[in-house]
């Protein structure tokens, strides 16, 4: 029997669960013995490592974040305690890993390998959807329908009391969230970091819109731009004349029931990275690209910024 390990490595999201679950079943039916390390990096170099059974993923499909814990480790930055979490993998018997995480995991991993050739393959997994090479990071769908959830909520109490809302989403400098949520939400005002913009083209406009009848406004604004979202708030008390607030969405856009969609591609991703380690990859990242599954390299996926869909940028500008 073979033994694989799974960790959680950086920001959690929504899907790494039914990840979790998946990766035990197949691990099972591939015959390989499936192996759960706690709290990312951190648990590779504190031995933290734990055969994982049937039992031990019961139930948690339907849960946000992840059952093993993740982390951000100062120490895994270190080659003295890769080479004591390679030693840990080693008296596990385990040679191969698969790593839920963001770009900054996959540097890591690409360190691991150069260093002691671990045969790994990495799960795009963060929120803020900003991996090159893959058009879909596990748990985007979960946060965009928790941000829409939002939303949706705050129109109700903006069309009530004539009020401009500045919701603010999370993505660090990339606008995906902001975007997507703008568009799906018939926001009035989308800002996002990839796109420079300058207020007062829109003041005229949302000044005749409120002297015909309009009563809100929505903006959904990234976390990554430029100006504080107060800044935007009060730019619309002062010229556009209606009441602001701020509503900064934060970690609830982590967490939540995993979608559908979470759910299947978490699937679909660990039987791609499982399908990969057995088929003797030794170093790839599973992409969803153009309605399909791809490995490509680390380099690749961290080499260059993800570019946002010029589609939907194309749509923005009619916002
Ligand atoms: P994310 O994977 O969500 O982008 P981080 O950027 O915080 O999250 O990275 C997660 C962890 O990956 C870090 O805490 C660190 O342990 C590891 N890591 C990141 N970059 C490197 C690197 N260049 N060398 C070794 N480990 C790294």
């Amino acid at each position: 029997m073979k033994n694989i390990a799974i960790l959680c490595s950086g920001g959690d999201v929504s899907g790494m669960n039914p990840a979790l679950k998946h990766f035990v079943e197949y691990s099972l039916q591939r015959g390989l013995t499936p192996y759960f390390v706690y709290d990312g990096y951190e648990g590779l170099i504190d031995n933290n490592i734990f055969k994982a059974g049937y039992e031990d993923v019961s139930g948690i499909i339907i849960r946000g974040g992840t059952k093993i814990g993740s982390a951000r480790s100062k120490r895994f930055m270190q080659s003295e305690y890769r080479t004591i979490a390679k030693k840990n993998l080693d008296a596990h018997a385990i040679d191969m890993l698969i790593v839920l995480g963001g770009d900054g995991s996959f540097r890591g991993l690409h360190a691991f390998y150069q260093e002691h050739k671990i045969k790994f393959c990495g799960i795009p997994s963060t929120i803020d959807n900003d991996i090159n090479g893959t058009d879909y990071c596990l748990g985007v769908d979960t946060a965009l329908n928790i941000i829409k959830i939002s939303i949706d909520s705050i129109r109700d109490t903006a069309s009530s009391f004539r009020r401009a809302f500045v919701i603010e989403t999370m993505g660090r400098d990339c606008g995906y969230l902001a975007l997507v949520s703008s568009l799906t939400s018939g926001a009035e005002l989308c800002l996002i970091p990839e796109v420079s913009y300058d207020l007062s083209v829109h003041e005229q406009q949302f000044k005749e819109q409120i002297k015909n009848g309009r009563r809100y406004f929505i903006a959904v604004v990234s976390e990554g731009i430029k100006d504080e979202s107060q800044t935007i708030a009060d730019w619309f008390e002062d010229k556009i004349g209606i009441e602001s607030r701020v509503s900064v969405l934060g970690h609830i856009q982590r967490g939540g029931n995993p979608t559908i969609y979470d759910r299947l591609m978490a699937y679909k991703f660990v039987n791609h990275a499982i399908n990969a380690l057995m088929n003797g990859k030794e170093e790839s990242i599973v992409c969803y690209a153009k309605s399909g599954f791809e490995l490509r390299s680390i380099e690749e996926v961290v080499s260059k910024r993800k570019e946002l869909d010029p589609e939907l940028l194309s749509c923005l500008a009619n916002v």
